[in-house]
């Protein structure tokens, strides 16, 4: 404990004691880089500063603020919980590691970090550094995501946590995890547990965690429309749930594989589905691959024409006819910027602008 009372990291989270807000800096850290969580975290907190504020807002404000730090389940369960906290907790957080694994989206990493932070219970919080660490003090052989090992760990993490200040034990576990035992290059010259170090006696450090191969994301196609009027461009709003849900997007469908060329006939009827009657797909205006942890989706971007027969559809719940300044305010994932923005040069190019 003395290593992490002098090297620390300063993180604007680091002694805070409200549940809900550790709960935030828990959520966007689980798959953000915590420099960018840095940068983030304090506006979040400026725009909901309790639990009580974010289960007033709306999903759609909350995705907005989110936007950028991807995997967006994570807001829609934080919003979801906070609501479910007000409306049957009287917005009393729970207190106990237990309680909390029943909110949305509270894993046994995150509930253990808020109960053992905010609380004080003597429970672990194992994240992907504290899995490194133990995996090398124990000088653990098995596969790091095997059911046996990270049993092993957890049940050796719990152990080690002392009554005292919990929450500051597993804090200082993180931060050997992200400053001294880093992945490639442990430097256990340095390091405050050099002698229990069960890896570093044998020499193994270097090869642990034992990883198993990773299966390659799966390739999917999302192909999109860009239909304008008047200056304005149609947006759909996604389902709530599933991949991109509830964030904006440019109508379009997704198929499996990557498409080089998609079929003339299903563009015609799914631009016509989606656009309404009148509406066809003119010529292909942007392509870009981006990769999520599962999927790599190629975006395939359209122009969208309209022959003049029937109504152009309307501004409806999940649809809207939105001008830059509405897409720049929208919950938008990144990767359907980079989309926008590519088709919008495209056609820049198109017009000779
Ligand atoms: S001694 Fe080396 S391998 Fe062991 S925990 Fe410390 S930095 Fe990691």
């Amino acid at each position: 404990m003395g290593w992490y009372e002098g090297e620390k990291r300063e993180l604007p989270w680091r002694g805070e004691k409200d549940p809900y807000r550790i709960w935030v800096s828990e959520a966007m850290l689980q798959q953000t880089r915590v420099e960018t969580v840095r940068i983030r975290y304090p506006a979040f907190i400026a725009r909901f500063p309790s639990l009580a504020a974010m289960a007033d807002a709306s999903l759609d404000a909350v995705l907005a603020e989110w936007q950028g730090l991807g995997y967006y389940g994570r807001a829609r369960n934080l919003h979801r919980a906070a609501r479910e906290v007000m409306n049957q907790g009287g917005g009393a957080m729970p207190e106990t590691r237990d309680a909390l694994l029943a909110l949305p989206g509270v894993g046994p990493y995150m509930a253990g970090a808020i109960a053992s932070i905010a609380f004080g219970e003597r429970c672990a919080a194992v994240d992907g550094n504290v899995q490194r660490v133990m995996s090398r003090v124990l000088n653990l052989s098995l596969a790091i995501d095997s059911t046996p090992a990270q049993n092993a760990i957890r049940q050796e993490a719990q152990a080690l946590v002392p009554r005292a200040r919990p929450g500051d034990f597993n804090q200082a576990l993180m931060d050997l995890g992200a400053r001294i035992c880093l992945p490639k290059t442990p430097d256990c010259a340095r390091c405050p547990v050099h002698d229990l170090c069960a890896g570093r006696s044998a020499g193994t450090q270097n090869e642990l965690p034992v990883k198993t191969a990773k299966k390659p994301p799966a390739p999917y196609t999302l192909i999109q429309f860009r239909a304008e009027r008047n200056g304005l461009v149609l947006l759909s709003q996604r389902e709530k749930t599933g991949l991109f849900g509830g964030l904006w997007e440019l109508p379009g469908f997704m198929v499996e594989g990557h498409l080089e060329k998609a079929d003339r006939r299903r563009l015609k009827a799914q631009c016509a589905k989606l656009l309404g009657p009148g509406w066809r797909p003119g010529r292909e205006l942007a392509r870009i691959t981006r990769t999520l942890t599962h999927r790599k989706i190629l975006f395939v971007v359209h122009l969208a024409e309209n022959s003049g027969k029937g109504a152009p559809p309307a501004s409806q719940d999940g649809r809207l006819w939105a001008s830059e300044e509405d897409f720049r305010a929208l919950a938008v994932s990144t990767a359907q910027r980079a989309a926008w923005r590519a088709a919008k040069s495209a056609l820049a190019d198109m017009e000779g602008k």
